[in-house]
C-alpha cells in the first residue's frame, strides 16, 4: 500500500471566525495538555513511520504554547520521518520569532500562513485576530530565519469586498513574494455567524456573476504575477506546488490524526470523533478514536479520482486511472467527455484529461456530470 502522507489535526482556536466550519473550540480552558497527550497515543499506533509529507493544521497549530509545541514536534521527529514536505499552518499574529524557531529547529520546512485578505476592515468583519502588521512581522521573521517555503491562503468574494481589494492584494503578493499563493472564494456554510446573517437578511454577498469575475481577476492576476495555476484554487512557482495536498487531489491514500480527521486506507476511509473531550476520553478509556468506517466502492473510488483529478490543471491521468481501475477513462466515462468537450468544459490529449479555463468557472457543475 502507497501511503506517503500524514494529516496532524489541531482543533484549537484564540478566536473564532465568523466564517468558519472547521472542527475547532476556543482554546482558553481547554485541556490542551490533555489532547496533546491523547494525540500522541493516536499517532504512536500508526505503523508506518516514514512519510513523504507530514501536515499539521486545525484549528490553528500556532495557538499551542511554545513548551506545547516543541513536545509534540519532539514525538514526532522521533517518531517519524518525513521525506520531503514538513508543512504547519499559522496565524500571522501568533507566529512569533520564538514560536517559528521552534518549528524551524523540528524540520518544519513548510508553512501556510492563514492571512485571508490585506485589509484590516475586512479582517474584523471576518473575526480574525491579526491585521496588517501582524502580516508583515510574520513575513518578517519567516524571511529572517531563512524558511523561504511558505504559502499564503487568501479569500475573494467576501462581504463588503471591492474588486479594489482584489487588486490590493495582488499587490500585496507582488510585494511580499511568497512561494505559494492558496486563494478561495468564501463559502457561506450553515452553523457560522456568516450564515445566520445572510438567513436574517443582515448580511450580503455578491452574486455568482461578481464572484466568477473575480475569480478570473484572481487566475490572470496571479499568473501575470509568476505563478502558474496547478489547481482550481492554487498557484506556485515552480517546483512549490503543495505536495501533501496533491496527495488528495490524485486521491491517494493518507493517515489522518486528531479529533474530527479522517484518513483514507485501501477500500474505506475513516473518521475521528470531533469533540476534544470525547476524543480524549475516548482514547482513554478503550485506546481508539475512530468513530466511523466507510466502505468505499470501486465506482465511488472512481467519481473521486475524476472530481479530484480534475481540480489540477493537468487534471486526471489516464494511465493511472487504468491501473487503479482496470479499464481505461474512455469505456468508463466516453459519453460524458465527449459531451463536456463540445461544451468546451474539458479537453483532453493522450496522457490527460482536464478543465479548460470555462469550466474551472463553473467546476461543481462539471464534477457533477462524473456520477456513475
Ligand atoms: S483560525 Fe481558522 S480554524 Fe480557527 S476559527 Fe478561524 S478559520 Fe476557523
Amino acid at each position: 500500500m502507497k501511503m506517503d502522507s500524514l494529516y496532524i489535526h489541531i482543533p484549537f482556536c484564540n478566536r473564532i471566525c465568523t466564517y468558519c466550519d472547521f472542527n475547532k473550540v476556543l482554546i482558553k480552558n481547554q485541556p490542551v495538555d490533555e489532547y496533546i497527550d491523547a494525540l500522541i497515543q493516536e499517532l504512536s499506533q500508526i505503523e508506518i513511520r516514514t512519510f513523504k509529507t507530514i501536515f499539521v493544521g486545525g484549528g490553528t497549530p500556532t495557538a499551542l504554547t511554545v513548551s506545547q509545541l516543541d513536545r509534540l514536534l519532539v514525538f514526532i521527529n522521533k517518531t517519524f520521518i518525513v521525506t520531503h514536505e514538513f508543512s504547519f499552518e499559522a496565524n500571522p499574529d501568533e507566529l512569533t520569532e520564538e514560536k517559528l524557531n521552534v518549528l524551524n529547529a523540528h524540520g518544519v520546512n513548510r508553512i501556510s500562513l492563514g492571512i485571508q485578505t490585506f485589509n484590516n476592515e475586512l479582517l474584523k468583519v471576518l473575526g480574525r485576530t491579526h491585521q496588517l502588521d501582524d502580516i508583515y512581522n510574520s513575513i518578517n521573521h519567516l524571511n529572517k530565519i531563512g524558511l523561504s517555503n511558505y504559502s499564503i491562503d487568501l479569500m475573494y468574494n467576501l462581504p463588503g469586498e471591492s474588486t479594489g481589494d482584489i487588486e490590493d492584494s495582488l499587490k500585496h503578493v507582488e510585494m511580499i513574494r511568497p512561494k505559494h499563493v492558496s486563494w478561495y472564494s468564501l463559502i457561506i456554510e450553515p452553523h457560522t455567524v456568516f450564515y445566520n446573517k445572510i438567513k436574517a437578511g443582515k448580511m450580503k454577498i455578491a452574486d455568482d456573476s461578481i464572484e466568477q469575475k473575480k475569480y478570473e481577476r484572481v487566475m490572470e492576476g496571479l499568473t501575470a504575477l509568476g505563478y502558474p495555476q496547478y489547481e482550481i484554487s492554487n498557484f506556485a512557482e515552480e517546483a512549490f506546488e503543495s505536495m501533501h495536498n496533491k496527495t488528495y487531489w490524485k486521491n491517494e491514500y493518507y493517515y489522518g490524526a486528531g479529533a474530527g480527521s479522517h484518513g483514507y486506507t485501501p477500500g474505506r476511509r475513516y473518521y475521528n470523533i470531533k469533540p476534544v473531550n470525547h476524543y480524549i476520553n475516548t482514547m482513554n478509556e478503550t485506546g481508539s478514536v475512530v468513530k466511523e468506517v466507510i466502505e468505499i466502492s470501486d465506482k465511488e473510488r472512481m467519481e473521486e479520482e475524476m472530481f479530484l483529478g480534475l481540480r489540477m490543471n493537468k487534471g486526471v491521468n489516464k494511465t493511472r486511472f487504468k491501473e487503479k481501475f482496470g479499464s481505461d477513462i474512455e469505456s468508463v466515462y466516453g459519453s460524458v467527455i465527449n459531451e463536456l468537450e463540445n461544451k468546451n468544459l474539458i479537453a483532453g490529449n493522450d496522457d490527460y484529461i482536464a478543465l479548460t479555463k470555462h469550466g474551472r468557472i463553473v467546476g461543481n457543475e462539471v464534477f457533477s456530470e462524473f456520477l456513475l
